[in-house]
């Protein structure tokens, strides 16, 4: 803790305290900051300047159903769709958001069952996203709320299930798993891109939700878009973002269309002297070598065991290719161990499992830090053994 009281504009970061051997490593949150590599490389390709008279409107010049909407940032989402091929975007309305998380409620408010007595039930299976719960329930609206592990669900009451694929913690791919009349389903496609996953075919939903932050890293943007076939479903969550904050940046959104153009072209010209290789491809790269280095970590610990995960044909990689996903999700064999308290003494922070309803013997930990603390973390893990906590 006290690494972090060093006034660090007296000392640059790598002589600071921060970057000693001990520091705590935090990868707690999903920050994608490994991505800085890419950009970097990127220069001013994927730079924008924007005058002090540009875009002071709270309206944007379109003709979107999301009257916010910029409309270069909706051609650059239409491009990238159609490039990567993981989504269907024909008879869709995209609605943007300040991040998924603002849409995950717009979403919600908009699925909500108007006419019922109750709250809706808000589901999603275990292990689920650990925000959804409180999410649902935190408001305290009498529009929904939380209604636990959707595997168990039974009620005949109305309800909403969240489907997250590839999963936020453990990285499965996933389908609905309620099957009664009365519900809607949200699908949280955050991690549905190539370097997380194989592309298998572009997702048919009536409700699916991307972010920035997961798709090109650049989640200090806070940018999100859902694609939604329902007018209706998409002018009320159109209505939520303007009673919350009156649309979206539109300086986020310039900068949004830009960062997911270069992303396109990188993938239409990899190979080319102007991208020599393609955002996801460099993304799959860096996540394969990251994986196979914290799988022998994890073998040489034997504390731990990480779960096993598909191969499909990617129609992007054109190839077949292995999910590498964004968390790591650790169990500890030993059931009784606290898989965080377990780390925590190890100076690395992740989440217990029992934030995303499971067990305590899991803890999640983000794959998407920089390269030094990720260095660090994997030969950390490779030092627990039984032996040196016995
Ligand atoms: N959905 C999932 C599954 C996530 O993991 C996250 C971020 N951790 C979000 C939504 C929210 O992302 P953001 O608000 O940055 O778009």
């Amino acid at each position: 803790k006290e690494a972090y009281n060093v006034p660090l504009t007296l000392v640059s970061p790598r002589e600071s305290l921060n970057y000693r051997e001990d520091r705590i490593i935090n990868l707690d949150v999903g920050d994608p900051i490994m991505y800085e590599k890419f950009w970097k490389k990127m220069g001013k390709k994927a730079t924008i300047v924007i005058s002090g008279w540009r875009y002071m409107s709270y309206l944007s010049g379109g003709q979107s159903l999301c009257w916010f909407l910029e409309p270069d940032l909706c051609q650059q989402i239409l491009r990238l769709h159609r490039v990567v091929g993981n989504a269907i975007t024909e008879g869709r309305y995209i609605v943007i958001g300040t991040g998924s998380s603002q849409l995950i409620l717009a979403a919600l408010y908009a699925l909500s069952s108007p006419n019922s007595s109750q709250p809706t039930n808000v589901v999603s299976a275990i292990p689920y996203h650990s925000s959804y719960p409180s999410m649902s329930d935190d408001l305290k609206t009498s529009v929904f709320k939380w209604g636990g592990d959707a595997t168990t669900y039974e009620k005949d009451e109305p309800y909403i299930e969240i489907v997250t694929s590839p999963n936020n913690p453990d990285g499965s791919l996933r389908e609905p798993v309620v099957n009664r009349t009365g519900g809607k389903v949200l699908h949280d496609l955050a991690y549905y891109w190539p370097h997380y996953t194989p592309i298998t075919a572009p997702a048919d939903h009536d409700l699916s939700l991307f972010t920035s932050s997961k798709c090109t890293g650049h989640a200090g943007s806070r940018i999100g878009w859902a694609l939604v076939k329902d007018p209706e479903v998409a002018m009320k969550m159109v209505n939520f973002i303007e009673m919350n904050t009156i649309g979206v940046s539109k300086d986020s959104q310039l900068r949004t269309a830009r960062i997911l153009s270069v992303v396109s072209s990188s993938c239409e010209q990899a190979g080319s002297s102007e991208y020599p290789e393609s955002f996801y491809g460099f993304g799959h790269r860096l996540m394969t070598e990251r994986w196979s280095r914290l799988k022998q970590a994890v073998k040489h610990s034997g504390m731990f065991t990480l779960p096993d995960f598909p191969t499909a044909h990617c129609t992007f990689h054109g190839q077949q290719t292995q999910s590498r996903t964004a968390f790591a999700w650790l169990k500890c064999e030993d059931d009784e161990e606290d898989s965080a308290a377990l780390l925590q003494r190890h100076r690395i922070i992740g989440r217990s499992g029992v934030s995303f309803g499971s067990e305590a013997n899991f803890v999640r930990v983000s794959m998407m830090d920089r390269d030094d603390n990720f260095d660090s973390f994997v030969q950390r893990i490779s030092k627990i053994t039984r032996l040196s906590e016995d």
